[in-house]
């Protein structure tokens, strides 16, 4: 018997406006009045009323962060760096206001900033052995679940995998559905089809089991009112992505994800696609694994009018394919859940390969 015991995150605080309590909330954790809060913010919020909220104290500092790009070990290390040289004392611990992007890189800041070496020694399972600084997420857009997660998924030299261990989640979350106000159509329907996918990914896998389910369900239920056949106010509906977010996230650490994140990890390797549009211009494709879902997924592009790019490997070469199909095979636990332990049966290289031809 080996069940895995899983820390979670032992705070957090949701409402609309809930973030102009982040002061009250962070000021009983300040170490000392030269020890800062290092808030990672999305160059989005520059110069904008979110930027003007920040409670910034003593020597406090914002660090604006670009998230066109999905974060790097080399861009963490040097985070890390650039920190521990401005400051004399280590930080009180470290905030990130954004998406996955930025919240991904306050974890791994957070890590990074207690454990000695590169983020890229730590990528895989279990390997921290220093608790992270407290750490903060609040999230701006909903879906990737990063705000609940163990893991912080980054890019290495080597490979893109998570720091996955008991430290990366969060101290504290603030789930503030205001912060999402004005996240472009598009990129709302990207990042919130991620809640779903992982929705139907862990309801449909073989590593299901009561604790995933009982999250599976409430989230997928939401992101059907959030997408396909609700009527909510647009405050209503920000509220229950936020929601859904967190519950879908919350399914997936029991289980796993399944063959759209599987396939678009590869995507991701050699293209760069983010990770949320990535996974919708798989899921388009995947009818024949989630015949139900991906009928449901038709239907909300349809409603929102959103565009799936296709065509992205139209021109690849039959190394550049070969790589995909190398990364996502990879991705052992993602394809066992997805068809149990002979996945190997269905998915060869070959399948692959005809699968990527249509993206
Ligand atoms: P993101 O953080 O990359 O942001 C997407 C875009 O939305 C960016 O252009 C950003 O500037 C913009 N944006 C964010 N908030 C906004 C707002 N309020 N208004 C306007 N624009 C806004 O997107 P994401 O989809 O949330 O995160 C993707 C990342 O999350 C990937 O790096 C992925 O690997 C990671 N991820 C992590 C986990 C985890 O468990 N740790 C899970 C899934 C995904
Ligand atoms: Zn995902």
């Amino acid at each position: 018997m080996n069940f895995r015991n899983f820390p979670m995150v032992p705070r957090v605080v949701f409402g609309r406006g809930s973030f102009d309590q982040l002061d009250e909330i962070i000021s009983p954790k300040r170490k000392s009045d030269n020890a800062p809060f290092i808030f990672l913010v999305d160059d989005i919020f520059k110069d904008t009323g979110l930027e003007k909220k920040i409670p910034l104290k003593h020597n406090d500092k914002i660090i604006f962060v670009n998230s066109d790009t999905e974060p790097k070990t080399f861009q963490v290390d040097t985070l890390r760096d650039t920190i521990v040289q401005e400051f004399g004392a280590l930080p009180s611990g470290v905030l990130g206001i954004g998406g996955g992007t930025l919240m991904d890189l306050a974890k791994a800041v957070a890590i990074m900033l207690a454990n000695p070496g590169s983020s890229a020694d730590y990528q895989g399972w279990d390997l921290v052995n220093k608790p992270a600084l407290y750490h903060v997420g609040i999230p701006t857009i909903s879906g990737t679940g990063a705000e609940v997660s163990r893991t912080t998924v980054l890019t290495g030299p080597e490979k893109k995998l998570g720091i996955n261990s008991d430290y990366t989640p969060f101290d504290q979350v603030v789930l503030d559905p205001d912060l999402c106000t004005g996240v472009p159509r598009n990129q709302w329907f990207y990042t919130g089809m991620d809640c779903y996918i992982h929705c139907i990914e862990s309801l449909t896998g073989t590593y299901l089991n009561a604790f995933s389910q009982s999250y599976g369900e409430k989230a997928l239920e939401l992101c059907h009112e959030v997408f396909l056949n609700g009527a909510l106010s647009e405050e209503e509906s920000r509220d229950k992505l936020m929601m859904a977010s967190w519950h879908g996230g919350m399914s997936i650490a029991y289980s796993q994800v399944g063959v759209a994140h599987a396939m678009s990890y590869g995507l991701s390797y050699l293209l760069g696609t983010r990770h949320g549009v990535g996974n919708c211009i798989v899921f388009d494709q995947l009818e024949e694994f989630y015949p139900e879902g991906v009928k449901n997924f038709k239907q909300m592009t349809d409603r929102y009018e959103v565009e799936i790019p296709r065509g992205l490997c139209g021109a690849l070469s039959d190394a550049e394919f070969d790589t995909m199909i190398n990364v996502s095979m990879g991705m052992v636990p993602l394809w066992e859940n997805a068809m149990g332990k002979d996945w190997k049966k269905v998915i060869t290289p070959g399948k692959l390969r005809s699968m990527y031809e249509k993206m």
